[in-house]
């Protein structure tokens, strides 16, 4: 496995970063995960725009312009042989003697990575997946796609003890998203999902889900989402990067709807399928 590191392709094992990097240190730095199908980045264009916007959000300058990002990203997929991969790409504030303020004259820490994207297993297709639900902890600031991770870790460490996959958060009451995933409900044939703020990261599948429902012919709306609403669902669902779209048939050991994957989960994951293609 080669993966990138300030400007060099190279083995992972020879892969270094100083321990004063601030990644290592604070966790003071952005990531993205693009998937690639046929060597191809999906939407690459929303995922470099929102890298870009999480690095403006940590006042970390850009390293890279897009063409720099594309031929970055491009090198590293042609020298793997995996049909399908996904990037994992992270930027870092960079190394400096260990002072939470931001050191000047710093380069940042470029690091990008890629692994093979095997297709989403069938049995996770053919039964759906559980999940548990759970007051989220995290801080004021979800919107940024940041490498400081631990709120989301220890959530899905709990859903893991629990034996669930996922877990499904809320704050004061209201549906935000899982550990790794956002959340949708489907309630009468409608794709509710909570609004994008500061609350929740924003998916790339965000926009992507507005596009399949219309495809779909289903109605979309976000808004706030009670517990109520989540467990009275009729489907529950979950999108990212790397599951694409998962129905939840089980929520705090309790069946979700049929307690099968639904119709609509069912049509939009054959969209979801035509969409990586097209
Ligand atoms: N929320 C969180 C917390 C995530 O980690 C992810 C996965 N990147 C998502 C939502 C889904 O985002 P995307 O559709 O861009 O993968």
């Amino acid at each position: 496995q080669i993966v990138y590191l300030n400007g060099d392709f190279l083995p992972i094992e020879e892969a270094r970063v100083p321990v004063l990097d601030r990644g290592f240190i604070f966790g003071d730095g952005v990531y993205e995960v693009v998937p690639v199908y046929g060597g191809r980045p999906f939407r690459w264009a929303q995922h470099l725009a929102r890298l870009e916007r999480s690095l403006a959000k940590v006042g970390i300058a850009n390293p890279l312009d897009t063409a720099g990002w594309t031929t970055l990203v491009d090198m590293l997929v042609a020298r793997h042989p995996w049909p399908d991969q996904f990037v994992y790409m992270q930027v870092t504030r960079g190394v400096a003697r260990r002072d939470h303020a931001f050191p000047k004259g710093v380069a940042p820490t470029v690091f990008a990575m890629t692994s093979e994207f095997p297709p989403v297993a069938p049995a996770l297709l053919a039964s759906g997946v559980s999940a548990i639900s759970l007051p989220d902890e995290r801080w004021l600031h979800c919107d940024i796609k940041s490498t400081s991770l631990l709120g989301n870790v220890m959530a899905r460490q709990k859903a893991v003890e629990a034996g669930a996959a996922e877990c499904v958060m809320f704050r004061d009451g209201f549906l935000t998203e899982g550990s790794a995933s956002n959340i949708w409900v489907v309630r009468k044939g409608t794709v509710f999902g909570p609004p994008r703020d500061n609350l929740v990261l924003e998916g790339i599948r965000y926009g992507l889900m507005a596009e399949l429902c219309e495809r779909a012919g289903l109605p979309m709306e976000l808004r706030r989402i009670v517990h109520a609403e989540v467990l009275a669902a009729d489907e529950l669902l979950l999108t990212s990067a790397t599951k694409e779209v998962l129905a939840i048939t089980e929520l705090d050991g309790k069946p979700v709807g049929s307690g099968k994957p639904g119709p609509i989960w069912n049509r939009l994951h054959e969209a979801y399928q035509q969409a990586r293609t097209a």
